[in-house]
């Protein structure tokens, strides 16, 4: 597998730059587990990176020039180094996200050598499987390989770099998690970060007999980033309220006894589901980590996860509203089939993708059974997959 994508990131190389690259690097996505729209809350996320992400081929250049080009339109793009990189901030281009990137290393006192990059990828864009983290924390590493040892790279640092480039240069409110999990994630474990101190430790998943599917809608996003907004502003009204009353720091802190100083039902439910998310994700690591292998209970186990992401998924839908038809019809749907312990939409909501986890005995029959029974439903055509879990952002 890996040999194919190297051999054809040289050719498309050659046919673009006319020349060979000389390294090759790769960034996955990421899916949350669980913990969904707590980040910005205070609250514990428990995300993993995946085997589909971005990779880069990469020549190093005597010529004082960046060269970009991507599969998204496999044209060339050349800017200098010492260029005014702020113009790009505007653009609809995906180029600014590197140029992002390159800016904020600029600003940070480091000076490159000419490069040509090829970014190829097998994750879908605009999907929730943060893309946008891959292609960020991927050019910082790349470009941070020139003036540092591989060991030297402090990965946080790097992620925190990558999430303020989104946040001030993209424009984007998004948390930590997404550049978090790309820089940081581990083979075959969750990463449980607490978003607000970003203390986090590794947890094995610990299944070999579980698969992890991903189906994406394939539902284009349209009201995510208004509604994104909202959720947040409304969180930040429920803080500000029951702290004239209590002394918390964050919502996920509040509890259920203090909804009734809430005097909406909007805010009322926002909160509730930061309380219970916030307190799945703790039940989940806890199952987690009381696991061995030679237990006999694994299956109850399973069926005890399986069930705080069904939990998760109907409180996203009826108190934190952010789901949507698609999303809904997925998880019903794979309610019914046969070796699914549970599933839930995952990333932000109103379309993008949601997981299942299956029995892997059960997952070539989940995989065109879900994909035929949503097409049906919805006239969409959704990509199924199964993920593995895999490192952050590295050389190949
Ligand atoms: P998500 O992070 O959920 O995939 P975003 O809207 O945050 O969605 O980011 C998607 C953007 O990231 C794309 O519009 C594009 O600008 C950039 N991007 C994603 N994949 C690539 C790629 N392979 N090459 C270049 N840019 C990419
Ligand atoms: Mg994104």
């Amino acid at each position: 597998m890996m040999e194919t994508i190297k051999n054809l990131l040289i050719e498309k190389f050659k046919f673009i730059y006319n020349d060979l690259p000389q390294k090759f690097f790769f960034a996955p996505g990421r899916v949350n587990f669980i913990g969904e729209h707590i980040d910005y809350n205070g609250g514990k996320v428990l995300p993993f990176a995946i085997d589909r992400g971005i990779y880069a081929a990469v020549k190093f250049l005597e010529k004082d020039v960046i060269q970009l080009c991507s599969n998204i339109d496999e044209k060339i793009y050349e800017i200098k180094f010492d260029d005014d990189l702020d113009q790009y901030r505007n653009t609809h281009l995906w180029i600014k996200y590197p140029i992002g990137i390159i800016q904020a290393l600029k600003n940070q006192g480091f000076r490159f050598k000419g490069i040509a990059i090829y970014y190829w990828s097998n994750l879908p864009v605009g999907s929730g499987l943060s893309s946008s983290a891959a292609i960020e924390v991927l050019t910082a590493y790349v470009f941070y390989l020139q003036v540092k040892a591989k060991n030297q790279i402090d990965r946080v640092q790097m992620a925190i770099l990558c999430q303020q480039v989104e946040n001030q240069y993209i424009g984007v409110k998004c948390g930590i998690m997404d550049q978090f999990s790309v820089a940081m994630g581990k083979k075959n474990h969750f990463i449980l970060l607490d978003t607000h101190s970003l203390e986090y430790e590794y947890i094995k998943f610990l299944f070999p007999n579980v698969s992890i599917v991903v189906i994406n809608t394939n539902k284009p996003r349209k009201l995510s980033d208004s509604k994104y907004n909202e959720r947040r502003t409304e969180c930040n009204l429920s803080l500000e309220i029951l702290q004239k009353n209590y002394k918390i720091k964050s919502l996920v802190e509040a509890s259920e006894e203090m909804l009734n100083d809430l005097n909406s039902e909007t805010l009322k439910k926002r909160t509730l589901h930061v309380i219970q998310e916030n307190r799945r994700v703790q039940n989940i690591k806890q199952l987690l980590n009381s696991l061995d292998v030679s237990r006999k209970d694994l299956e109850e186990v399973l069926q005890q996860i399986g069930k705080f992401l069904y939990d998760s998924h109907e409180s996203l839908k009826n108190y934190y509203e952010v789901s949507c038809y698609e999303l809904d019809v997925i998880v019903e749907e794979s309610k019914k089939i046969s070796g699914v312990y549970g599933a839930r939409m995952t990333g932000a909501g109103f379309g993008g993708c949601a997981i299942a986890i299956v029995d892997k005995r059960n997952v070539e029959e989940y995989i065109p059974l879900i994909a035929k029974i949503y097409r049906e439903r919805t006239n969409l055509i959704p990509d199924v997959f199964e993920v593995q879990i895999e490192d952050g952002v590295n050389e190949l």
